[in-house]
């Protein structure tokens, strides 16, 4: 498999064409950015930190019953994945009030809901991905019912699935963010799952091992990915 041209430079992954039209190479990059690219930096390590949890999660996710777009990890930041076109919905499963959920809601980080919750937001830079329900998603002709329906099934069965591999990481999935795509008509799971897109916070301390420490200045930015990347058995 090689990489051929560039198709598209996004802010943590750089996409390249193959020779197989259905296929294609992500190659993870150490950026980091928040609050919608306005603020910058870099995570040394991150890339090969995200590339191969997310490729170990997939794989996961895939012997429970969700399809995934990996075919096959080429190096440390090197993925080769089935061509979808991204659903351009990002799909928020929330076990725990945090972030964007307590600011909006008046709910103080760290109270835990009766039952995990899911939310959509419109992926559109340009109007600061805003919230939506599965009915704007529908009159904006994001998807179809039976896809949106596909996309809740499983996006509340990666949550089942990611609680209980965190968990005997001693780490607590406060929330995270996930995207779909469509692959010769089915709906199947694209994108990536790492400390970039997920909250984890450590069961007895609540210390936070995420992105947060990039947004919220918390210092220890490097040390909380490799945290999470060992305490998972990764290499
Ligand atoms: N998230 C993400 N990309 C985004 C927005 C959110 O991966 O563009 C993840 C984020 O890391 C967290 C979850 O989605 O795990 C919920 O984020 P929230 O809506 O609270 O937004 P934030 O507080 O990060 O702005």
């Amino acid at each position: 498999m090689n990489k051929l041209e560039q198709l598209y430079e996004g802010k943590a992954k750089k996409v390249f064409l193959t020779e197989d039209p259905d296929v294609l190479i992500v190659d993870y990059k150490d950026d980091a950015t928040a609050f919608n690219g306005e603020k910058k930096g870099t995570i040394v390590g991150k890339g090969a930190i995200n590339n191969r949890m997310t490729n170990h999660v997939f794989k996961l996710l895939e012997k429970e019953g969700v399809p995934t777009h990996l075919v096959e990890e080429l190096s440390d930041r090197e993925t080769a994945v089935k061509r979808v076109s991204i659903v351009p919905l990002e799909v928020i499963i929330r076990n725990v009030a945090a972030g964007s959920f307590s600011k909006r809601l008046g709910v103080p980080e760290g109270t835990e809901f009766t039952e995990p919750t899911i939310e959509f937001s419109y992926k559109n830079d340009d109007l600061g991905d805003p919230l939506i329900n599965d009915y704007f998603a529908r009159a904006l002709d994001l998807a179809t019912w039976e896809e949106i329906e596909t996309i809740k099934k499983y996006a509340f069965k990666v949550n089942e699935v990611l609680k209980a591999y965190f968990l005997q990481a001693d780490l607590k999935l406060i929330d995270f963010k996930i995207e779909f795509g469509r692959y010769h008509g089915q709906i199947i799971l694209a994108d990536e799952i790492s400390p970039d897109t997920c909250r984890l916070w450590d069961v007895h301390t609540n210390e936070k091992l995420d992105k947060d420490r990039f947004r919220r200045d918390l210092g220890n930015v490097e040390e909380a990915y490799v945290e999470v990347f060992h305490r998972l058995g990764l290499k």
